[in-house]
């Protein structure tokens, strides 16, 4: 028998071209054609972590449940952040959306296009924030600490917008 997989799964979404809030809903929209959606944190206006010439960031973390594997999930995100209509740009430079595997279950996956847990949730507010408000309790794979005692509240420059 087939049994659902309960692992909860969190991905990262964020924007900062164009009109943001329309690409982050139009990523969950295609997103919950092939899972399903758990829980959606509120969105935050972040600054730009890294390259910081560019424009503020709408951020937000889905929670959802999947059969589909770390590896192909990956590859099916790549998938909605092209029909959203990500154009390729530099590393760390501006993006119509970006999707991330946060963390999938208790899993440690290390290759070297996919690190599970994304090896920043703990570094980026903008990332940890958004986690927090919904999955504060679930312990980090890899450090062994549940999320909220990361800086969760890490004064930033961070606002809720919706
Ligand atoms: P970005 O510019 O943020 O979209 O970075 C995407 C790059 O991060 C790709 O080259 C991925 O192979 C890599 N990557 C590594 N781990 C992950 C992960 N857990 N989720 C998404 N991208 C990842």
């Amino acid at each position: 028998m087939v049994r659902p997989n309960q692992e909860p799964v969190y991905i990262g979404l964020g924007s900062n071209v164009g009109d943001r809030q329309l690409h982050i809903d139009h990523a969950l929209d295609l997103l919950a054609e092939i899972v399903t959606i758990r829980m959606i944190s509120s969105i935050y206006e972040t600054d730009p972590v890294g390259y910081k010439m560019q424009a503020p960031f709408l951020n937000g973390v889905v929670e959802i449940r999947t059969m589909i594997s770390p590896h192909d999930l990956f590859r099916k995100l790549q998938e909605i952040e092209i029909e959203v209509g990500r154009q390729p740009r530099f590393r760390w430079g501006p993006r119509e959306i970006d999707l991330d595997i946060l963390i999938y279950g208790d899993r440690i996956i290390d290759t070297p296009n996919l690190t599970i847990p994304h090896p920043e949730i703990h570094q980026r507010g903008f990332v940890l924030i958004p986690l927090c408000e919904i999955a504060a309790n679930i312990i980090h794979p890899v450090l062994q600490k549940e999320i909220q005692y990361f800086r969760c509240s890490e004064p930033m420059q961070i606002k809720r917008v919706g």
